[in-house]
C-alpha cells in the first residue's frame, strides 16, 4: 500500500515514509492509495474474534511490507493493552469508553500506535527522530506517555498557555528525560502554525529527522479505526447499524470511522459532535469551509478553528457532498449545554462524563430526537477526572481520583515558557537535537 499527498504534488510513498515524513513535501497529509475492503463474513463472525486480531486483520493492508507480521502483532496487542467497553446508558444510547488507557484519553491508541512504530523504524538510523507535536490538551499527555524512554527519539510538545487543564498539563510537563514541553503564549492554532512552519525549514532538516504527531500522521490515525470495530464487536443488534456520535476537533477520530465504514463496517450514520467551534457544521449547512479562530469552551481538546482532517474527509467522499451529507450530520453544543448535559447524566443514568463526552452523547440526542427509531453510541473520549473541577462543579459531587493521577499531581513541571515566536521554537528544536535538552 502506497500513500499519496491530498495536494498531488510529491510522490506516493510507504506507510514507513508517511509514517516518518507526518505531512507530504508538498504540505498535504497523506492518503492510502486504495481502501481495503473486508469481507461480509469478517463483519457477521467478529464476536468471535480476539481484539488484538481484529486490529491486525485492520491495520495490515495499511502497513504493507513496512513491519513485519510478529512484529506488528506485538505493537497492536501493546496497543489495545486495556479495556474498551461498550456501556449501556438506556435502550437507545450506549458510551463507547475510550479512556481506559494509561492517560485517560482516546488519544492513548493513536499515540500508542505510533510511538511503537517509530520506535521500531528508528532503530536502524543514525540521525535522532525528533517528533514535534502541538496539542489542545490530550495530545501531549499520550504521546508523552507513548515515546517516554523510546530509544532514539525526542519529543518536543508545545500547548497553549492557560488552556490546558492542571492534570493535563501535568501529563505533559512532568516526565523530562527524552520529553520536552514548551508552553507557548498563544492558543492552539498559534502553536499548531509553529508547527508547520518548522516543517517548512529545510536547514533544521539537514540535521535532524523532523516528524509530527498530530493526528495528521497517518500512524495516529489509522489505527483510531479499531475501536469502531470493537464497537460493532460488542453491539447487540446484528440488524440494527448504530449511529455514531464522535466528539470532534481537529476531526481525525470521525475520519477514522468514516474509513472504517469505507471498508465495509456497518455504521447507520456518523454525528460529528463539535462545540461552539463549528467550521463544519456550517460547512454542512451552508457548503462553504470557512476556518476561524478558536474559541476557548470545556471541551478544550475540540478547539480547533481550521480542522486539519477534514480535507481527508473531503476526499473519502471524493468531494462529493451529496454522499457526505447522506451519512455525515454535525452539531454544535454550547458550554452551558454542556454542563447542563453533565448534571442530566449524571442525575438520570449515575453516569459521569466528561465535557467532550456530554459534547457527543447531546448531538447524538439531537439526532434521535428527530430519527426515533434509531439507536446510537457516543463516544467518551477521555476521563472525567480529567476535567475535575468543571465536572465536579456541574455534576454537585465529588469524583474518584485514580491513584497514578494523584501521583502525577505531585511532580513538578518542566515545561519551558515560550512566545509566538518561530524563532524561539527553532532554538529549542537546535538544542535537543544537538542533545543539549531544550
Ligand atoms: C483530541 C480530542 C478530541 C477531538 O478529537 P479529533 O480527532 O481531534 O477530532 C475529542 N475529545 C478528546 C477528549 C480529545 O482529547
Amino acid at each position: 500500500m502506497k500513500f499519496y499527498s491530498l495536494h498531488k504534488q510529491s510522490p506516493a510513498v510507504t506507510f514507513k515514509e508517511a509514517a516518518i515524513n507526518g505531512q507530504a513535501p508538498d504540505k498535504g497529509l497523506y492518503f492510502p492509495e486504495h481502501i481495503p475492503v473486508f469481507d461480509k463474513s469478517f463483519f457477521d463472525q467478529i464476536g468471535t474474534v480476539p481484539d488484538e486480531d481484529i486490529a491486525f486483520r485492520v491495520i495490515r493492508p495499511y502497513t504493507g511490507q513496512s513491519i513485519p507480521d510478529d512484529e506488528l502483532y506485538r505493537i497492536v496487542k501493546e496497543t489495545i493493552d486495556f479495556p474498551i467497553p461498550l456501556v449501556k446508558l438506556n435502550e437507545e444510547i450506549y458510551s463507547l469508553e475510550l479512556f481506559h488507557g494509561p492517560t485517560l484519553a482516546f488519544k492513548d491508541i493513536g499515540a500508542r500506535f505510533m510511538s511503537r512504530c517509530l520506535g521500531y523504524f528508528s532503530k536502524d538510523r543514525k540521525e535522532k527522530v525528533i517528533v514535534l507535536v502541538a496539542t489542545s490538551g490530550d495530545t501531549g499527555g499520550a504521546v508523552a506517555d507513548g515515546f517516554y524512554n523510546v530509544p532514539g527519539v525526542e519529543v518536543i510538545i508545545l500547548y497553549p498557555a492557560g488552556k490546558v487543564s492542571a492534570i493535563q498539563e501535568k501529563q505533559l510537563t512532568t516526565l523530562g528525560n527524552n520529553i520536552h514541553a514548551l508552553e507557548v503564549n498563544g492558543n492552539f492554532d498559534d502553536c499548531q502554525d509553529l508547527v508547520k512552519q518548522a516543517f517548512t525549514d529545510r536547514e533544521l532538516s539537514k540535521h535532524s529527522l523532523l516528524t509530527s504527531a498530530n493526528s495528521i500522521n497517518v500512524a495516529r490515525w489509522l489505527p483510531q479505526q479499531f475501536y469502531y470495530f470493537f464497537a460493532w464487536k460488542q453491539w447487540a443488534f446484528k440488524n440494527q447499524l448504530p449511529v455514531i456520535a464522535v466528539p470532534s476537533g481537529n476531526f481525525g477520530n470521525i475520519c477514522a470511522g468514516l474509513l472504517a465504514h469505507a471498508s465495509g463496517l456497518p455504521v447507520k450514520h456518523f454525528i460529528a459532535a463539535c462545540n461552539v467551534n463549528d467550521v463544519v457544521p456550517r460547512f454542512l449547512a451552508t457548503g462553504r469551509y470557512e476556518p476561524r479562530k478558536a474559541i476557548a469552551t470545556l471541551s478544550n481538546a475540540m478547539d480547533v478553528g481550521n480542522p486539519s482532517n477534514f480535507v481527508r474527509i473531503l476526499e473519502i467522499f471524493e468531494k462529493q457532498q451529496e454522499g457526505l451529507k447522506q451519512m455525515l450530520s454535525s452539531y454544535s453544543i454550547t458550554d452551558e449545554e454542556t454542563i447542563d448535559t453533565l448534571k442530566y447524566l449524571y442525575q438520570r443514568f449515575g453516569y459521569v462524563a466528561d465535557p467532550h463526552g456530554a459534547v457527543g452523547f447531546l448531538a447524538l440526542t439531537r439526532y434521535l430526537n428527530d430519527h426515533p427509531r434509531e439507536k446510537g453510541i457516543f463516544l467518551e473520549t477521555a476521563h472525567p477526572v480529567k476535567f475535575l473541577s468543571d465536572v465536579e462543579q456541574a455534576i454537585g459531587a465529588g469524583i474518584m481520583i485514580p491513584p497514578n493521577i494523584k501521583s502525577i499531581m505531585e511532580k513538578k513541571s518542566q515545561a519551558i515558557s515560550i512566545n509566538v515566536d518561530y524563532e524561539q521554537l527553532r532554538a529549542c528544536i537546535t538544542n535537543v537535537s544537538n542533545g543539549q535538552g531544550s
